[in-house]
C-alpha cells in the first residue's frame, strides 16, 4: 500500500503545524511519499512565505533592498527548525540564497525556495530522504510537464524509499527552476501519485473535505463524503475552489482516488473522490457552488452558424464565457468580466448582428446545484422561489443545475437552497 500525502501551506505554517504533520505521516506506514507546500499564513494578517519571496523578487528587479522581507522568511524557517529541534542548516542555506541574489535572479527560482526549504526541514523531521523536485519533475520550455520522463525519474529516485519532495516546481531542460501557477503543489502531489501508481493521493489542508457550500455563507455546511471526478470537475467549473485546476487530470487518468482531509481534524473522514464506488452520494442536491457578479447576455435571433462568431467576439473583448447555449434562434451566455469589457462586447455584437435583439443583465449570481444519484432538484428551486428570490434562468450543465439570481439576493437563495437539500 502506498499513500502519497501532500500538505498545503496552511498545514505547515509554523513548528506546531510541522509536528502535527509528522504525527499524521508517521501514524500510517503507507504514507511513504510526502509532498509539501511552503509555509502559509499563521493568522489572518500574516503573509505566506511564497508571497514574501515574490515580493523580494519584485524589490530586486527594481533594485530596491529586500533584506527586510528576506529576513522575515529567514526567521520563519529558523523558528520552525528550532521549534522542531532540528539541525537542518536552513540558516546557511538561506544565507547562500541571499548572497546569490541579483537583479537577474529568476523569479521562479526565488519563489520555489519556500517549498525547497520546507521539504528539507520535513525530511529531517520525519527521518525521510529529501528528493529535490528539480531532479524529477521536468518541464519543456513551453511549461508543459514532460510526464513520461518525470514519472520515470521519480520512480528511480523514490523506489521503495520514504521520501519528502517539494511541491510547486520542477526543472526546465537546462536545469533552471520552473514553477506551476499559484497553488501548484497540488499538481506535484497528483503527479507523484500517478508516477508511483499510489493507492491513494491524500491532500491535507485546513478544511475537513469538500464542503457542500461556502462555510462563510452557510456556517453549518458539511463535508461531502464522496464525489466522482466528474462531479468535482463540474463543481470547479462553476467556481468551487478545491484544488489547483491541473491537479485532477493526472489522478483521473491513472484512476487513483483523491482523499481530501484536514490536518486540524485528522480523525474526520474527509472527502473521497474517484473511488470505484464513489457514486456521488445521496440523491437530490449534493453541493452548491457559486459565482458572484456575473452577467447574462441574450441574443435573438441568432442562427447556429452565428453562435461561434458571437463567442469569438465576446472572448476578444476580454470577457470570459462561463456557459453558453444556442438553439431555437436564441443564444444565452453567462459572462464574467468588468463592466467596461462587457459593454465593449455588447456594442461590438450590436454592430455585428444589427437584426438581433440584445439584452444584457448585470449584477447577477450563478448558483450551481450539484446533482447526486437520482437528482430531483425541483424542491431546491421551489425553496429559492418561496424565499422570495426570482430565478431568472435554469439550465442543466453536466452534473449541475445552474440557476441565475440577482446578486443582491444571492445569500438568501443559497441559504434557502441549502435548507431544502
Ligand atoms: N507555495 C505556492 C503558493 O503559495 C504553491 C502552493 O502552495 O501550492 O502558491
Amino acid at each position: 500500500m502506498l499513500k502519497v500525502a501532500k500538505f498545503g501551506g496552511s498545514s505547515l505554517a509554523d513548528a506546531r503545524c510541522f509536528l502535527n504533520v509528522r504525527d499524521i505521516v508517521l501514524s500510517d506506514p503507507a504514507r511513504r511519499v510526502v509532498v509539501v507546500s511552503a509555509p502559509g499564513k499563521r493568522h489572518a494578517a500574516d503573509h505566506k512565505v511564497t508571497d514574501l519571496l515574490y515580493l523580494c523578487h519584485a524589490h530586486l528587479e527594481y533594485r530596491v533592498p529586500c533584506w527586510d522581507l528576506f529576513r522575515r522568511v529567514r526567521e520563519r524557517f529558523l523558528q520552525i527548525r528550532d521549534g522542531c529541534a532540528l539541525q537542518t542548516p536552513v540558516g546557511q542555506l538561506l544565507d547562500d540564497i541571499y548572497a546569490g541574489l541579483t537583479p537577474a535572479t529568476a523569479r521562479d527560482f526565488l519563489a520555489s525556495r519556500g517549498e525547497y526549504l520546507a521539504a528539507r526541514l520535513m525530511a529531517d523531521l520525519l527521518g525521510y530522504e529529501f528528493v529535490d523536485a528539480a531532479d524529477w519533475l521536468r518541464f519543456d520550455y513551453a511549461g508543459r510537464v514532460l510526464t513520461e520522463e518525470s514519472f520515470a525519474a521519480l520512480h528511480t529516485l523514490a523506489d521503495g524509499r520514504r521520501i519528502v519532495t517539494p511541491g510547486f516546481y520542477g526543472a526546465l531542460p537546462d536545469g533552471a527552476v520552473r514553477t506551476f501557477s499559484r497553488g501548484g503543489s497540488d499538481v506535484t502531489g497528483s503527479l507523484a501519485a500517478a508516477a508511483l501508481h499510489a493507492d491513494v493521493c491524500e491532500n491535507w489542508t485546513d478544511v475537513p473535505g469538500v464542503l457542500a457550500a461556502d462555510p462563510r455563507l452557510v456556517p453549518q455546511a458539511e463535508p461531502i463524503a464522496r464525489l466522482t471526478y466528474a462531479q468535482l470537475q463540474a463543481l470547479s467549473a462553476v467556481g468551487m475552489q478545491v484544488l489547483h485546476e491541473s491537479a485532477v487530470e493526472p489522478l483521473r487518468a491513472a484512476q487513483i482516488p483523491l482523499h481530501i482531509r484536514s490536518t486540524h481534524r485528522p480523525e474526520a473522514p474527509g472527502t473521497l473522490i474517484g473511488c470505484p464506488d464513489a457514486g456521488g452520494g445521496a440523491d437530490g442536491a449534493v453541493a452548491f457552488a457559486a459565482r458572484r457578479g456575473i452577467a447574462m447576455l441574450r441574443l435573438c435571433p441568432v442562427s447556429m452558424e452565428m453562435a461561434e462568431d458571437v463567442r469569438q467576439t465576446v472572448a476578444q473583448a476580454g470577457v470570459s464565457i462561463l456557459y453558453s447555449s444556442a438553439g431555437f434562434e436564441q443564444m444565452t451566455l453567462l459572462l464574467e468580466a468588468d463592466a467596461a469589457a462587457l459593454h465593449r462586447a455588447a456594442e461590438q455584437l450590436a454592430r455585428q448582428l444589427p437584426r438581433a435583439q440584445l439584452k444584457l443583465r448585470e449584477n447577477l449570481s450563478l448558483l450551481a446545484a450539484l446533482q447526486g444519484g437520482k437528482g430531483a432538484l425541483a424542491n431546491v428551486v421551489a425553496a429559492i422561489q418561496e424565499a422570495g428570490v426570482p430565478v431568472h434562468e435554469l439550465t442543466q450543465a453536466d452534473a449541475c443545475l445552474l440557476m441565475i439570481v440577482n446578486d443582491s439576493q444571492f445569500e438568501a437563495a443559497l441559504k434557502a437552497a441549502y435548507g431544502a437539500r
